[in-house]
């Protein structure tokens, strides 16, 4: 049996990636950025993604505030950070 290591979380940065929209990009791919604000929440899925795993990451507020937009946040765990 082999076993999965998930990614600790980062308690000092953000880990969410943010899209840029670049004007002068013909036809590539988006850029995407990782935020460098500190967190405020560790994140994690209730039930396996699409992986498999139960992943948990570290959110500024900011991006906390877009995944509640984009999920149901009672599919998640939130952990308040001190
Ligand atoms: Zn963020």
């Amino acid at each position: 049996m082999s076993e999965v290591k998930l990614i600790q979380s980062d308690i000092e940065r953000c880990q969410a990636k943010i899209r840029k929209t670049d004007p002068f990009t013909f036809g590539g791919n988006p850029k995407y950025f990782r935020c460098e604000k500190s967190p405020t929440v560790i994140v994690s899925e209730k039930l396996p993604g699409k992986d498999g795993l139960t992943g948990s990451m570290s959110l500024c507020n900011e991006c906390l505030t877009a995944l509640k937009k984009q999920n149901d946040i009672e599919d998640f765990n939130v952990e308040i950070l001190n």
